[in-house]
């Protein structure tokens, strides 16, 4: 704890002990009160100024540091200033000393909680940010939640002091004019349980569910607001219709018609957009490739001979063709509308929050109307605005399967897994790969023991990493194509024969005209989306790349779940996304697996945790399959049986990431790993070795040692003492 929380403790403490010192709590009686209200009453009367700042300040000393009187200083308050000033003085002081209590809760625990619950005190932040307000409104206006806990629970959260004081204040009239109005009577009183009659105290509470109906109110008429202007439809044609049949599209039509909505899917271009047609798939196709041509270039390390690998680029492409074509129908027009889903081949756009206008492939155009909209209308690579690079005819994940001739030099743009994915598969094809990231590592968003393994592989396998260096150029320079990078002050030049651009991608969302209906984008060019998947309109709702955070399959078909539920059944009932455990590969050999957090974002998150790792390199398939490298690191809170995060760099790390994701998800420990058999030899016994680096670390030494004593004494007389070895001859 620093200096400075231990001096407010020390002063805390010092005002305390006065307090109960002198008696403090014994003279803020009911009865003190009534028996000197005429003494009081007359020195106040001599020295008015003078006793309104000195029950002011008293008044703020109760209520900051939680001592107990405040009900008798609020009595005291009408029985010595009267209703009026009675109420302006114990407002103004209460909201004051509820401030400066929320205030010192908040400078001595909340880093603490935040280090200790991050995650926790994460989500209770958002919900303080989205209703804080009504929710301390409640708390204020129902008098029997203690108002000491509320300062100091909430100095606990987010909440912004300004509207922690300015609710409270508003909050805490009408129970202070109860309390300082009895004070005016206050000879009548017996007892302070005779202020608040039953009556009452239903009354206060009826009064604390005006902020839950006033929150009712408010977004009732927002969402007139929202509509206003548009005629909604008598009736619909759809009860959902989704632009766009790519991941998030496909797997939101398929949950409308799987609950017999009736739903129609329009898609522009190809059924099963960029992940079957441009990305994961051909991409994932091609790298099983470079990895065979890996095997057979390093066929010695299994004992075979070595086979250089040249001239089969033309039969790599027709075959990553082909594993497209073999898993296009699980998306196909045929298949879905099997289902039930309406396939509609066309562009659609925006007319309301309910019509689409669809201009079909064969150039017909139609107004479709539903009751709720999905716009899963994905994303495209980013080329940026870099002088000269367009006359480079750049190869982008749109363009690249289309190739027919293998780039002999190929420069790769961008260090993330997408362009990291590419320029190791390409190196492992044959093609020289100079790969540059304006960055200081590749794949940043993992950890730097992370970026450094990868690195090392990469210019193992022959790839050219450029770090720090920025494309600020390119130019045909005498015949040869060249790109001039920045690197740290100086230019550099490097000739290449085609160039790959992956710098990242931009949401589609040209052509759905999405400012007819008011919709902004976001400057990333995503679409704002609240928790529920909606979009501006409670029955328009995103999903998949155009709404990210996250550019997976899976990611999108997660939200999509969301989208189309709370499409169907929002007004009944409305699920919030919950991104809490996201597993995710990068397709690099090795496999870079991440599930939770990284030690770099749990750093940030102000979180403690502790650091397990098992390396590969002990595993025994991994050494019978010449793949001995890589580790697992485990996060977890410091001697807490909890993952907060895992991440897996090695063969087959996609996979063996799977019994982290299970256990997260399902709040299982590393113990419950451990516990579990897993077969010999296979890649997933690394978790079960993983786990037992973490049991190791946290066996309870106290009780071995005590094991210890326990075995040598059931040896017998002498057992703890060191064995000598007696030699036996023979013969
Ligand atoms: C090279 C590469 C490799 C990848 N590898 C992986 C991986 O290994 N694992 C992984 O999880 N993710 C991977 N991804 C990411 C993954 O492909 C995307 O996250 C996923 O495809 C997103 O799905 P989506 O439905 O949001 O968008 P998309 O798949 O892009 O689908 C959107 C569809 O909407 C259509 N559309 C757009 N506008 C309109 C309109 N106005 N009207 C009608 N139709 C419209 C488009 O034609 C498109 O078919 C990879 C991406 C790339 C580029």
């Amino acid at each position: 704890m620093n200096r400075s929380k231990l001096l407010l403790i020390l002063i805390i403490a010092v005002i305390v002990g006065i307090f109960l010192g002198f008696d403090g709590h014994k003279l803020l009686t009911l009865e003190n009160l009534q028996s000197h209200q005429a003494s009081i009453g007359q020195w106040i009367d001599q020295n008015l100024a003078l006793a309104v700042g000195g029950y002011a300040a008293i008044y703020v000393v109760v209520t900051a540091l939680s001592l107990p009187g405040a009900t008798i200083m609020t009595l005291a308050g009408g029985a010595f200033f009267g209703n009026l000033y009675g109420l302006a003085a114990v407002s103004i002081a209460s909201t004051i000393g509820a401030s400066l209590a929320f205030l010192v809760a908040r400078f001595l625990m909340r880093d603490t909680l935040r280090r200790r619950y991050g995650e926790t005190v994460a989500k209770m932040d958002r919900g303080i940010e989205k209703d804080g307000a009504f929710y301390l409104a409640t708390l204020r206006l129902v008098p029997v939640f203690p108002f000491f806990l509320i300062n100091l629970a909430m100095g606990l959260t987010a909440m912004k002091l300004r509207t922690y004081a300015l609710v409270s204040w508003i909050a805490m009239l009408p129970g202070t004019f109860v309390y300082v109005n009895a004070g005016t009577q206050l000879g009548q009183i017996q007892s302070t349980g005779d202020i608040v009659s039953a009556e009452l105290l239903l009354s206060f509470a009826l009064l604390g569910l005006f902020p839950l109906i006033a929150r009712f109110v408010v977004g009732f008429i927002r969402r007139r607001k929202l509509y206003a202007g548009w005629q909604k439809p008598g009736h619909f044609d759809y009860n959902l219709l989704v632009i766009g049949g790519g991941s998030a599209g496909l797997v939101s039509a398929y949950i409308a018609a799987a609950v017999k909505a009736r739903v129609a899917l329009i898609e522009k271009h190809k059924m099963g957009g960029d992940c079957l047609n441009t990305g994961c798939v051909p991409s994932k196709a091609l790298i099983r490739s470079a990895r065979a041509a890996d095997t057979l270039r390093h066929a010695n390390r299994y004992g075979l001979e070595s086979v250089p690998v040249k001239g089969s680029f033309k039969n790599i492409m027709n075959r990553v063709r082909d594993v497209i074509a073999k898993v296009e129908p699980h998306d196909s027009p045929e298949r879905y509308r099997a289902l039930g889903v309406d396939c509609i081949a066309g562009e659609a756009g925006f007319v309301s929050p309910w019509e689409l206008e669809v201009r079909h492939n064969d150039g017909r155009t139609e107004r479709l109307t539903a009751r709720s909209i999905v716009v899963a209308t994905g994303g495209k690579p980013a080329v940026p605005p870099i002088p000269g690079l367009n006359d480079m005819q750049p190869l982008t994940s749109d363009n690249l399967w289309e190739l027919q001739d293998q780039p002999e030099r190929l420069l790769v743009l961008g260090g993330g897994p997408i362009g990291s994915e590419l320029a190791h598969a390409f190196a492992r094809l044959g093609s020289k790969v100079t790969q540059v990231e304006m960055g200081e590592r590749l794949l940043a968003k993992e950890d730097v023991d992370v970026s450094e393994l990868i690195l090392k592989q990469f210019q193992a396998d022959g790839v050219d990493v450029r770090l720090k260096h920025a494309a600020v150029e390119f130019r045909t320079e005498e015949g040869e194509k060249v790109a001039w990078c920045e690197h740290e002050g100086e230019r550099v030049r490097i000739p290449f024969d085609q160039v790959l651009v992956a710098v990242g991608r931009t949401a589609n969302t040209a052509g759905l005209n999405l400012k007819r209906i008011g919709i902004d984008t976001l400057p990333n060019g995503t679409v704002p989306v609240e928790e529920d998947m909606s979009l501006r309109y409670p029955n328009v709702f995103a999903c998949g790349d155009v709404a990210g955070p996250y550019q997976f399959t899976h990611a999108a078909a997660h939200q999509a779940w969301y989208a189309a539920v709370n499409g169907l059944f929002g007004q009944f009932k409305r699920f919030k996304v919950d991104y809490r455990v996201m597993p995710w590969v990068t397709f690099t050999s090795p496999e870079v697996a991440r599930v939770g957090l990284s030690e770099a974002e749990a750093r940030a998150q102000g979180m403690a945790y502790e650091v397990t790792r098992y390396g590969l390199d002990d595993l025994d398939r991994a050494i019978a399959e010449s793949e001995d490298h890589g580790f697992i690191k485990v996060l977890t809170p410091p001697g807490k049986d909890k993952i907060l995060g895992a991440v897996v760099v090695g063969s087959h790390a996609g996979e063996i990431l799977a019994e982290f994701t299970l256990a997260m998800k399902h709040g299982l420990g590393l113990n419950k790993i451990l516990g579990t058999i897993h077969p010999y030899p296979t890649w997933n016994e690394s978790a079960k070795y993983a786990a037992g680096e973490w049991k190791r670390a946290h066996a309870p030494e106290g009780i071995l040692k005590l094991l210890e004593k326990l075995h040598g004494w059931r040896r017998g007389k002498g057992g703890n003492r060191p064995l000598k070895h007696k030699e036996v001859t023979t013969g």
